[in-house]
């Protein structure tokens, strides 16, 4: 494997999280089956004689692994300070130049749909997408804070209702 003959002690293979300039592009999102053919993949390498180690997200992030690490076990913070629950959402619960770090991840943490362990990636999964990621307009500049995430969300959900009132 030319990973290993270039010295490398081990291989992530990330599939794709719809995020930043690809925010939009649900369509990269692997299907089940493409994942299952990954992480099939590098079990085959797994049981190999072979000293690299091959991770595969697809397996990490899904309920047969960790689940999503997000305000479970990890934070991601900007270089401005925003702390958001991983690096690929966008969603900011609060700026350390505002708050204490520990008073956002509590914030984070203790929120109702934050406070659960997910069971596969948020950003993957289209629940979480339709709440969280789908109400935003497209020319939204990032990181936003969940609670403008949530007057967006109110906001469309009113214009989809007077939508449906006049049809
Ligand atoms: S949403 Fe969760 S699983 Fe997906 S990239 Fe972020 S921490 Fe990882």
């Amino acid at each position: 494997m030319k990973a290993q003959d270039e010295g490398a002690n081990e291989v992530t293979i990330f599939d794709c999280i719809p995020s930043g300039n690809f925010l939009k592009r649900t369509d990269l999102i692997l299907t089940d089956d493409e994942k299952k053919r990954i992480v099939e993949l590098a079990t085959k390498y797994h049981e190999m004689d072979h000293p690299m180690g091959v991770i595969a997200m697809a397996y990490v992030n899904s309920p047969e692994g960790v689940g999503c690490f997000g305000a479970r076990t990890q934070f991601y913070m900007t270089a401005y300070g925003d702390v958001n629950p991983c690096d690929f959402n966008p969603i900011s619960f609060g700026n350390v130049r505002d708050m204490p770090l520990d008073a956002i991840w509590h914030k984070m943490t203790a929120h109702p749909d934050f406070k659960i362990h997910h069971k596969t990636c948020r950003m993957q999964t289209p629940s979480y997408r339709a709440k969280y990621i789908d109400v935003l307009p497209d020319d939204i500049k990032f990181p936003i804070t969940v609670e403008d995430v949530e007057r967006y969300r109110a906001e469309h959900e009113k214009a989809a209702a007077a939508a449906a009132g006049t049809k």
